[in-house]
């Protein structure tokens, strides 16, 4: 196992009724800017419900976080936390409203010129406005750790921030919640939640035995749960293990002592930011091309993948980790996600090559666990996708 340091600030209210708990967390003088995305929540009674727990605060909205949260609209909210002197912030929503809070958390107390600066240079948030959040998507593990993604459609950038100022001081999780999740976006979370373990342990063997068991028993429960759900919404226990499935995916424990990868992420964010493609399928195409693409140095992981997920016991260490990758897409098959370029845009001939160029103009030369995914390499698993 590799040296670590592990701190996770982030309270978690899990369960039934929980949202009426949040009041409790927040401090009682605080002015408190609420947010949240397209409108899901003023359907599904989870508005009320928060509305009801913050009766006794101060509260202002903003709604209207779209999908990958963008920056001129975050900008707005931006200025509505310095007119009104809000002290607070509380996200509900999926991963998008919660991404776009950390920006806030973080731009609020930025003292330099232009915000965008935060992504492009990028500056780590040490301190944010303190902030909570109400889960409604199980998928990013947001609510839980301190980055976040933000999209500026104007020059088609999707970018990265970070910091130990940016965990939520709480996060509510109430597995109901899913219930009027669209079936296109619980497929969404489970290949999100089930590519970020992936990004964490397919890598090479590092000695590290309960970090690749904690890895693989959120991989066992989401490839478990996810007929299930996908079947009936309202099959609380199954609700609960993929909700806290999500969050344990990628709240920080499973990368410690291990070496991570990363970049099928990396080059996912690209796909998103040139063809608007949702985060989790960018994910689902680029990741069977790289583990094919990267077989040499990732066979011996994919094989112990494929024995202990995949219960493939026979064959060569060749023959069960090129058996994993097929699992893995059949995996996604059978969640409604299609795994290739080409079956999302008829543009796709392009996207080898400004993927590639994008990434180096980023000084992004050097991805992947081993840091030897160039490029050119992201050129050829680009293409190998389509
Ligand atoms: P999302 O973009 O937050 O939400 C997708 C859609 O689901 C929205 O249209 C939303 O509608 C709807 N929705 C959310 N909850 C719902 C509910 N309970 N019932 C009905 N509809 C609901 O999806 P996401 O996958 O959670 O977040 C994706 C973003 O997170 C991407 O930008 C990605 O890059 C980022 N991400 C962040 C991390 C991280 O660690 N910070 C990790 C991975 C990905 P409304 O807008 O109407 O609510
Ligand atoms: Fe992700």
């Amino acid at each position: 196992m590799l040296n670590f340091d592990y701190k996770n600030p982030t309270k978690i209210l899990f369960g039934k009724g929980q949202i009426a708990a949040l009041a409790k967390e927040i401090p009682v003088q605080a002015k408190v800017l609420m947010l949240y995305g397209g409108g899901s929540i003023k359907t599904n009674g989870v508005y009320e419900q928060v509305k009801n727990a913050l009766k006794d605060f101060e509260v202002v909205e903003f709604g209207g976080i779209p999908a990958n949260p963008e920056y001129d609209i975050l900008m707005e909210a931006l200025a509505i936390i310095k007119k009104e002197n809000i002290t607070y912030l509380l996200a509900v929503g999926g991963g998008s409203v919660i991404d776009g809070t950390k920006f806030l958390s973080s731009a609020a107390l930025y003292t330099g010129e232009e915000p965008w600066d935060i992504l492009t240079k990028p500056i780590r948030t040490e301190k944010g406005m303190p902030f909570g959040t109400v889960l409604t998507l199980p998928a990013t593990g947001s609510e839980m750790n301190s980055g976040a993604v933000i999209t500026r459609r104007s020059t088609q950038q999707k970018l990265g921030m970070g910091g130990p100022g940016l965990f939520p001081i709480f996060s509510v999780l109430d597995p109901q919640v899913i219930n009027s999740i669209p079936d296109r976006q619980i497929a969404n979370g489970i290949t999100d939640a089930f590519t970020h373990v992936l990004e964490q342990y397919m890598t090479y063997p590092a000695k590290a035995l309960l970090q690749d068991r904690i890895a693989e028993s959120i991989m066992q429960t989401l490839i478990e749960i996810a007929p299930v759900i996908l079947k009936d919404k309202s099959n609380y226990e199954a609700a609960s293990d993929f909700m806290w499935s999500c969050t344990m995916a990628l709240n920080g424990l499973i990368q410690k002592g291990v070496p991570t990868d990363w970049s099928v992420h990396a080059i996912g964010h690209e796909l998103t930011a040139l063809y608007d493609i949702d985060h989790a399928r960018t994910l689902a195409i680029i990741a069977p091309s790289l583990y094919r693409y990267k077989f040499n140095t990732k066979k011996e992981k994919l094989a112990q993948y494929a024995e202990r997920i995949w219960n493939i016991q026979t064959g060569s260490v060749e023959e069960k980790a090129m058996q994993a990758i097929e699992k893995t897409e059949a995996f996604f098959h059978s969640l409604n996600i299609k795994t290739k370029l080409s079956e999302y845009t008829d543009d796709y001939k392009k996207c080898a090559g400004f993927a590639a160029e994008r990434l180096k103009s980023r000084g992004w030369i050097a991805l992947g666990e081993r840091k030897d995914i160039t490029p050119d390499d992201v050129f050829k698993i680009v293409e190998m996708s389509y």
